[in-house]
């Protein structure tokens, strides 16, 4: 069996053994509810929840009253999203605006509030994925209830201009989400010097656990509660908290703002290794932003002409190495992804596309070996495909 060489980060990352170390108490020791504050046992429960919301606070640069846990980024995108539009549409707002790049957690909320009436702009992207702030500005209308465009893209590591895009909101005096589930612990992030109202966040994209999030709402900001029930998170979230997942959350949280610049050293260069030999073969593009300043230290997309993606996925794997294709095959269908169609790419450079994102457990061997695979694996999928005898 060879080693496993993941470069899948941006689909979820291992947890760090320190935050599973923070974890493991609140399993079978502390295992009080946090609303039960009347015993010691939940009363401690409730403190180590206060902790974990002040740890993640000050790293997200927000106050604890702001930040809100959640079962994962999407239902912070859900939260967001359906909450503002069903709070201002009752007020006449029934216009929404977004980009045709989102995750599908903010695309399919779109969907369904359009079939509760509400009206969705998607605003197009250019070829490196970035949507322009004049197009927000003109997009904007008197019954514009929210904004939402995400701070960088999953698949082609685009960082988007969200603070210019969070001043044209401001000044419009229209809410402004944004969806960073994939910047958070990997470019530096200040909610409250950034021009924006919500912020969504999954701590399984920075070595913290799968199925908890969180969104930011800044004070004043009242969008309906998305889930109704008990009077948790101060009434806005109802649900017993999953407090070894919030103090998971919290945990690698604080070690990947700690540890920013560090990590972004050594992930983005073996991510610079890999492009640069990838560069040096024949017949790539690469997808997204080129100006690395732009784009997120680990994320590396490429097309390979007439080397279709999922045989190239199968490849790897039989040399141990975990890496993405540009189909939504997750989901069970082989259609191009949205993101590169919507960059202009045509659906058969969009099937030989991969994503190879990096992470912190990675090391330079890896990206040798990623470049070694390569090397013998792409001419082997092109020589089999009549695409690559016809170009
Ligand atoms: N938004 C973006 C940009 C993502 O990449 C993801 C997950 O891949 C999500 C939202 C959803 O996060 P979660 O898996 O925590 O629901």
């Amino acid at each position: 069996m060879n080693k496993i060489i993941y470069v899948d980060n941006a689909a979820t990352t291992p947890v760090a053994k320190p935050v599973l170390d923070a974890m493991t108490p609140y399993f079978c020791e502390e295992y009080g509810n946090p609303s039960s504050m009347f015993y010691s046992v939940g009363a401690s429960a409730g403190q180590a929840l206060a902790d974990a919301r002040e740890k993640a606070a000050k790293a997200l640069g927000c106050d604890a009253s702001e930040l809100f846990f959640t079962s994962c980024g999407s239902e912070a995108d859900n939260w967001a999203i359906k909450g503002t539009a069903r709070k201002l549409g009752e007020k006449g707002k029934k216009h929404l605006i977004t980009s045709c790049i989102e995750h599908h957690a903010v695309l399919h909320s779109m969907k369904a509030l359009e079939r509760e009436g509400f009206e969705v702009t998607y605003l197009p992207v250019d070829a490196d994925g970035f949507v322009s702030p004049a197009d927000v500005e003109a997009a904007i209308r008197p019954d514009t209830a929210l904004v939402t465009i995400m701070f960088a893209n999953n698949e082609i590591g685009t960082i988007e201009p969200i603070a210019e895009i969070g001043e044209i909101c401001r000044k419009h005096k229209v809410w402004f989400h944004t969806d960073a589930v994939q910047a958070v612990g990997a470019v530096p992030i200040n909610c409250h010097e950034l021009p924006v109202d919500m912020l969504s966040l999954s701590a399984h994209k920075f070595n913290g656990p799968k199925g908890v999030g969180a969104l930011y709402i800044r004070r004043g900001v009242l969008p309906f509660n998305f889930l109704d029930g008990g009077a948790q998170e101060r009434n806005r979230r109802a649900g017993t908290e999953n407090l070894a997942g919030i103090v998971g959350l919290a945990t690698a949280l604080e070690i990947a703002v700690n540890s920013m610049e560090e990590k972004r050293r050594h992930i983005s260069a073996m991510r610079d290794f890999v492009l640069q030999h990838v560069q040096s073969m024949p017949q790539v593009k690469i997808n997204g932003p080129l100006d690395l300043s732009r784009r997120l230290p680990n994320n590396l997309n490429v097309s390979f002409t007439a080397a279709e993606g999922e045989s190239l996925l199968l490849m790897l794997d039989m040399r141990g190495i975990c890496a993405s294709s540009g189909s939504a095959c997750a989901s069970g269908s082989l259609d191009p992804s949205h993101v590169l169609l919507s960059i202009g790419l045509p659906h058969e450079i969009a099937h030989c596309s991969l994503r190879f994102s990096f992470g912190v457990q990675n090391t330079m061997e890896d990206a040798q070996a990623i470049c070694d695979a390569l090397d013998a694996i792409v001419p082997v999928v092109r020589e089999r495909s009549p695409l690559w005898h016809e170009n």
